[in-house]
C-alpha cells in the first residue's frame, strides 16, 4: 500500500462516508467536494452495484460511476471504497483505482462468492472490509475474514451493520453488539468500524447508535450521505446531507 492510504487506512476513527448508490455524475461530485469541505471524512463511498433483495429496483449505474469516483477523487483527494462482489466487480473497482473493497453483507453469506473475490485478490496490495453477514452468523464473518487472509491479503477489517431479522423492529438490523464484540475479541488486530446507517434504516437513530459504536471502542464508522438524501435511488429514508454529517460527528463524543 502507498504511504498516504496506510496512514489513512491506520488513522482512528476512520471515517467513510458518501451515497448508498453512486445516481448521476453531478450527485457524485456534489457529494463529494461538500463531505471533503467539512474536512471531517477520510474516505469516500459510493455503491455501484448494488444487491437488491427483490428485482425490479436500482441495481446501481455500473462501471460508469467508477470513472465519476475517480474524477471525485482527482479533486477532493479523497480515497474510494466500493462494494464489489464477483471478480469481474474488482477487476473494474482495480483498472479505475478504486482505494478500498468492501464485500457486502449478501455476499458475506456466500462462501463461493467470498472465494470468488479472495481468488482475483491474490497478489494484490488492497484493503478490504467485510460486512457482517445478513444472518447472526459469525462463523461466516469468521469465514469471509479468512479465505482473504489465506491469499495473502495483509490488510482486511470489518464492518458491523446489524443483523436482519424477521417482522418488523426498531432498527432495521439489529446490532446485536455482543456479536460484534465477539468479533473484536476473535480478531483484535482487525479494524472494526460500525454502519450505523444499514442497522438504523432511518435517520433519527444515526447518532445514538454511532455513539454507542464509538463507547464499545470500534475504530470508525461508515456513514451514507446524499446531496438530497429524499430523492436518493436507494435507501432514501437513512441517507443525510454531508451537512448533516458534519454535525453529527461534531456531536460524537469521541473517546481519548
Ligand atoms: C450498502 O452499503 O449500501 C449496502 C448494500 O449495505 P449492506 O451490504 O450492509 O446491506
Ligand atoms: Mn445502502
Amino acid at each position: 500500500m502507498i504511504e498516504h492510504l496506510k496512514n489513512i487506512w491506520n488513522k482512528r476513527p476512520l471515517i467513510i462516508s458518501g451515497p448508498c448508490s453512486a445516481e448521476t455524475e453531478a450527485q457524485v461530485l456534489k457529494t463529494a467536494t461538500d463531505l471533503a469541505a467539512s474536512n471531517k471524512i477520510d474516505v469516500l463511498r459510493a455503491g455501484i452495484w448494488k444487491p437488491r433483495t427483490k428485482p425490479g429496483l436500482f441495481e446501481g449505474i455500473g462501471t460508469i460511476g467508477l470513472t465519476w469516483l475517480a474524477q471525485a477523487k482527482a479533486i477532493t483527494g479523497l480515497p474510494t471504497t466500493v462494494e464489489v462482489a464477483t471478480a469481474q466487480h474488482v477487476e473494474e473497482a482495480l483498472k479505475h483505482g478504486v482505494d478500498i473493497l468492501w464485500i457486502g453483507a449478501r455476499t458475506t453469506v456466500n462462501p463461493f462468492s467470498v472465494q470468488e473475490v479472495a481468488d482475483v485478490l491474490k497478489g494484490v496490495d488492497i484493503p478490504v472490509l467485510v460486512k457482517n453477514p445478513i444472518n447472526p452468523d459469525l462463523e461466516l464473518w469468521s469465514g469471509a475474514l479468512e479465505r482473504l487472509q489465506k491469499v495473502g491479503l495483509q490488510d482486511v477489517g470489518m464492518i458491523h451493520r446489524g443483523f436482519s431479522s424477521y417482522g418488523n423492529t426498531e432498527y432495521r438490523n439489529a446490532p446485536m453488539w455482543h456479536l460484534a464484540i465477539e468479533m473484536k475479541m476473535r480478531y483484535p488486530e482487525l479494524l472494526m468500524i460500525c454502519d450505523p446507517s444499514h442497522i438504523c434504516g432511518n435517520r433519527v437513530l444515526l447518532q445514538d447508535v454511532a455513539q454507542k459504536s464509538i463507547d464499545l471502542d470500534f475504530g470508525g464508522l461508515m456513514i451514507e450521505s446524499h446531496i438530497d438524501p429524499d430523492n436518493a435511488w436507494s435507501d432514501a429514508k437513512q441517507q443525510i446531507t454531508p451537512e448533516t454529517l458534519s454535525k453529527m460527528i461534531d456531536n460524537l463524543i469521541w473517546r481519548v
